[in-house]
């Protein structure tokens, strides 16, 4: 063992953990230790496949880490985080969402503050490579239309689809508008499930921007598109497909020569070229990129792209919608 590398280990080894597991054996940065999971036959299976060591107690894993991926249910987040931070003073990564409620998320960032410890979150979309190629452009949307359709399966249904996908985007639609949520409408009905399977938000920021959200576990085939339009600017996401597509409208005709395709319009008696653009995209896979992150940012090389406040700022505005949904429902 290498002692000027971090030890790093997994709480959780169920469908999601199982890949943290792969991802951080594959790191030569790291020294992962090997995994907890309340289930010790499924933890010792994924132990054994990815030839690392099952840790029967939480805690000696915990003992002897830098870091945590904490990759259980949500309903266990908080508990396990705030013994990593509190009692082992460990970092920790938590899988999407945070926490239940935002008492929960208050009380970690507290303690992470406190002993100066990170806490990231796993809302991995924020990595999609076709998200990221907008990075060079200046972003300041206007209206931002979101959606996000996956067809039935029982995983994630024990929480309302606004918890489970919604929760997606409104972390990238907070991240995109750099303003406060004025207001929001939502609605929802139950399809399939006791709980909301399809839901809409309207959200209405400070500065004007306003944003259209639907997300619905009840679709035949899977759509998870974003369009931005702003200013002379239009452009959409495909973050399944993982394409970006950039409509520019400009007066400098030199733009348009490395553009794909451009058309010209005349707007009173000025000449105004329409650059359609696709960004280059980066060939990553996210997880790996966000573990990566993590690592990094306890080794203060990097920050969290989504650290704890960022990652409460969108459960609150999710509580909103879900409990609007419910009333409204009434
Ligand atoms: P899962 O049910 O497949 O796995 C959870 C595992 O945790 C199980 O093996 C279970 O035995 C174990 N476990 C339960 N309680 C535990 C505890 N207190 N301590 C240790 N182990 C415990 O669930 P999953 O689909 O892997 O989801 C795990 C988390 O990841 C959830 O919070 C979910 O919301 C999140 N998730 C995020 C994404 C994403 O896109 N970022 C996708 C899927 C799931």
């Amino acid at each position: 063992m290498d002692s000027k590398k971090i030890n790093i280990g997994v709480i959780g080894s169920g469908h999601l953990g199982q890949y943290h597991v792969k991802h951080y054996k594959n790191m030569n940065n790291i020294n992962f230790l090997g995994l907890h999971d309340s289930n010790p036959e499924r933890g010792s299976e994924i132990a054994k496949k990815y030839e690392t060591k099952y840790f029967k107690n939480v805690s000696d894993l915990m003992d002897a880490c830098e870091g945590v991926s904490i990759v259980t249910p949500t309903e266990s987040h908080y508990d396990v985080a705030k013994i990593a931070l509190k009692k082992y003073g460990c970092n920790v990564f938590i899988e999407k969402p945070i926490t239940e409620t935002i008492l929960q998320a208050d009380d970690l960032i507290n303690h992470a503050q406190r002993k100066n410890l990170i806490i990231q979150v796993g809302h991995i979309e924020r990595l999609n490579p076709a998200l990221k190629a907008l990075e060079k452009f200046d972003i300041n949307p206007k209206f931002i239309d979101i959606q996000r359709l996956a067809p039935y399966t029982v995983r994630g249904t024990d929480v309302p689809v606004v918890l489970d996908l919604m929760i997606h985007d409104i972390d990238i639609l907070l991240s995109l508008v750099k303003s406060k949520v004025k207001s929001i409408h939502a609605s929802g009905v139950s399809i399939l499930t006791n709980s909301v399977d399809i839901a809409h938000a309207r959200i209405r920021f400070e500065n004007g921007t306003v944003s259209s959200i639907t997300s619905s576990r009840v679709s035949k085939d899977k759509v998870r598109k974003i369009k931005i339009f702003q200013d002379n600017f239009y452009s959409t996401i495909d973050l399944l497909l993982e394409r970006t597509e950039v409509y520019n409208v400009t007066k400098d005709s030199n733009l348009i020569k490395n553009a794909l395709q451009a058309e010209i319009f005349s707007a009173g008696n000025e000449k105004k070229y329409i650059v359609y653009e696709k960004p280059k995209i980066k060939n990553y896979d996210s997880l790996r990129a966000e573990l990566d992150n993590f690592v990094n940012s306890i080794l203060e090389i990097e920050k969290p792209i989504v650290n704890g406040i960022e990652a409460r700022n969108a459960l609150e505005v999710v509580i909103k919608i879900n409990k609007m949904i419910l009333e409204d429902l009434k």
